[in-house]
């Protein structure tokens, strides 16, 4: 009962004991001396009754339901993954066709950070072309630095 307790006030944001039941008229003997806890459905929303201070969801139905979401928003991560994947390489496919760079697309051409190649630059290792106000790099001059 005391560690029943003490759980509660852990988890008191979903979680009430509910004593009406040892106070009940007499009836309610069977339950007498279990602890009944009355929460909030995690799935509907719903307050239920139950004797485990575990229990998440108020029915069968709640928790299979609940179950198919878990599994509906695993798919769905795994179609983001896909789906960024794929920009990646169409990205990537774009990039090989392009003679000049920004510093950012360089950078993520060559799987490095920005501001390696900004170091590179300012250090004179990698030329660099300027047009109005960007900055872009030749392709093949990625290659001369690198090897
Ligand atoms: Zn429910």
């Amino acid at each position: 009962m005391r560690g029943h307790l003490r759980d509660l006030t852990r988890k008191q944001h979903y979680a009430t004991l509910c004593n009406t039941m040892q106070q009940g008229n007499g009836r309610n003997n069977a339950y007498a001396n279990a602890a009944v806890y009355r929460k909030i459905c995690v799935f509907c929303g719903k307050e239920f009754t139950c004797l485990k201070s575990s229990t998440l969801y108020c029915s069968h139905r709640c928790s299979s339901l609940a179950y198919k979401q878990r599994k509906k928003d695993e798919r769905h991560r795994v179609a983001d993954v896909l789906f960024q994947e794929n920009r990646n390489s169409v990205l990537m496919d774009r990039l090989e066709k392009m003679e000049l760079l920004s510093p950012s697309m360089a950078a993520l051409y060559l799987g490095m950070n920005r501001t390696t190649i900004y170091r590179y630059m300012s250090a004179g290792a990698l030329p660099s072309i300027r047009i109005g106000n960007s900055t872009r790099i030749r392709k093949r001059h990625l290659w001369n630095t690198s090897r």
